[in-house]
């Protein structure tokens, strides 16, 4: 690697650290910002850092937002009574894509993956089960993906959930089995939220 500068060669090993960027893009990519301007890069160094300080995830339903409460916990015409709950804070973009789904969420940030060394204790169930016990949710909806950690993970929740009385369901599969629910289009993810059944 001698045949770049040590800051090039860091630029380059930091962008190599992104999901889906290969040693030719991450050159290309660094490339790129030094033929731009001082003030584009500013630009591109601040927006990192600012996004990074001033996200965080809401204390109700742990999905990244600036605010304290979210977004969608703090509109009062959201059905509270309904919680939805899927792996990841893209999922939550992919269901409001769908502009039909009035209920609330709830973010696990991953599933349960033993190959992963994942456990449910790493995951945002605790605070799942706290909300549950706050009173008023009739039904939570298993939205995790439909792949081997998806299923376990909505079994497992569902299992915790169940004894407190509250209606367990899981979305249909109009979704490609192993496949993932941000890549879904707007109306298979309608149907398989239309498609629900208890579990
Ligand atoms: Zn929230």
């Amino acid at each position: 690697m001698a045949y770049y500068a040590a800051p090039l060669l860091k630029l380059i090993e930091q962008f190599e650290r992104l999901p889906g960027i290969g040693h030719k893009t991450a050159q290309r990519l660094a490339f790129f910002i030094l033929n731009g301007t001082q003030e584009q890069a500013d630009q591109f160094a601040r927006a990192i850092v600012e996004a990074k300080k001033s996200m965080h995830c809401c204390k109700i339903c742990q999905n990244l937002t600036d605010a304290e409460v979210c977004g969608i916990c703090s509109n009062p015409s959201r059905d509270s009574s309904i919680i939805c709950v899927v792996e990841d804070p893209r999922d939550v973009v992919a269901f409001e894509r769908t502009r039909d789904y009035n209920g609330l969420y709830h973010v696990l940030h991953g599933v349960i993956s033993p190959m992963d060394g994942i456990g449910p204790e790493q995951l945002k169930i605790k605070e799942l089960l706290a909300r549950i016990k706050n009173g008023g949710v009739k039904e939570i909806i298993m939205a995790t993906n439909p792949d081997v950690e998806g299923e376990a993970t909505a079994m497992y929740v569902s299992r915790l959930v169940k004894p407190l009385g509250v209606k367990v369901t899981r979305i249909a599969y109009g979704l490609p089995a192993g496949g993932e629910l941000e890549y879904a289009d707007e109306v298979t993810l309608l149907k398989a939220l239309e498609g629900r059944s208890e579990i």
